[in-house]
């Protein structure tokens, strides 16, 4: 769908895959005047299909797109572009295991203007993509790499927006990380460099010896839909959930002492991931060398349940799509 200052938003229509034209001078192309999300659909038993929170996606948007000087999208237009989409052809939502039809909303700057000021013409458009399980062959926890030189956001910029540019800063670090053998980078606050964000592209959670769990607490991480719901999981099956400042000496000390029992990181691609090894320089500390705590698969169950359709959906979080 295109929008411009006078029309507003044009009815989305659902076309055939393929590439865009864009003139050289497209604003998107030199500025990064773009944000995005993602989400999944899933098909259940009964043969429906539901996806996960996506108001928490369109509101996250709304969000984003203000932060970009983008126009706002309404809740129920974004979420019904997705159904409209996932009903063109449901076959596209695979079925069996932990599948899915993955969906990327993202919306741009579409004028040819070489000038710094927010775009006239804006362009939105989804992507589906079936996705198979994240994890084929059992749960295997992930290494992370310790970014001391690199911050992913800064405060007053755009950390809490899912816009492209910030993932344009963390490509180098992520690089690094891959080059120690780490899968993942974490990424400290920007003046202290010591308090943790989050990962390239998922929320963290610590699990301590008493049951409680803690995530950490910033303005410019990216508020993840799946922290949120583990937070409201986590709770259900009895722990206390703290969102506070937390240091990076927390998870080293923690983890060598046996205060913090379970790393595990969360997004929508992974759900729930399991964190072995915390490298930087001349050190490590691991947090789980095999298949991932109790507490951790714990929660990555009852998730996972609930988005299959395999248990109530008590909190109102399932959306039906076809
Ligand atoms: N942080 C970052 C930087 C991310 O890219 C993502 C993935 N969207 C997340 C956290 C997790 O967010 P969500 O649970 O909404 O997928």
């Amino acid at each position: 769908a295109e929008w411009t200052p006078e029309t507003g938003w044009a009815a989305p229509t659902v076309k055939q895959y393929g590439p865009l034209q864009l003139d050289p001078a497209t604003a998107v192309l030199h500025y990064a005047q773009e944000i995005f999300e993602g989400l999944k659909a899933y098909a259940h038993e009964d043969g429906s299909v539901w996806t996960f929170r996506p108001q928490a996606n369109a509101e996250r948007f709304q969000r984003s797109a203000h932060r970009l000087a983008l126009p706002e999208l309404p809740v129920d237009w974004f979420v019904g572009s997705i159904d409209a989409l996932v009903q063109a052809d449901r076959a596209w939502v695979p079925t069996g295991g932990e599948t899915s039809l993955y969906l990327r909303p993202f919306m741009f700057a579409s004028e040819a203007f070489l000038g710094v000021r927010p775009s006239k013409h804006v362009t939105y458009c989804v992507i589906a993509s079936p996705a198979g399980a994240y994890f084929a062959g059992g749960v295997k926890p992930v290494n992370i790499w310790l970014s001391r030189e690199y911050a992913r956001a800064g405060a007053g910029g755009t950390g809490a927006a899912k816009c492209g540019g910030n993932y344009a800063s963390s490509l180098l670090p992520q690089q690094i990380a891959a080059e120690h053998g780490c899968e993942q980078v974490v990424f400290l606050d920007s003046e202290q460099h010591t308090y943790i964000e989050e990962l390239g592209g998922m929320n963290l959670y610590f699990v301590h010896d008493d049951g409680t769990i803690v995530t950490p607490a910033s303005d410019s991480i990216l508020e993840g839909i799946t922290r949120d719901a583990i937070g409201t999981i986590a709770g259900d099956l009895g722990h206390t959930v703290e969102e506070r400042r937390f240091g990076i000496d927390e998870w080293v000390d923690g983890v060598s002492s046996g205060r913090v029992t379970e790393v595990f990181a969360c997004g929508t691609a992974a759900v729930v991931t399991p964190v072995g090894a915390l490298r930087w320089d001349d050190g490590e500390v691991v947090s789980s060398d095999g298949e991932g705590g109790k507490v951790t698969m714990a929660i990555r169950e009852a998730l996972i349940d609930l988005q299959y359709g395999r248990t109530p959906d008590t909190h109102g979080w399932m959306h039906r799509v076809a």
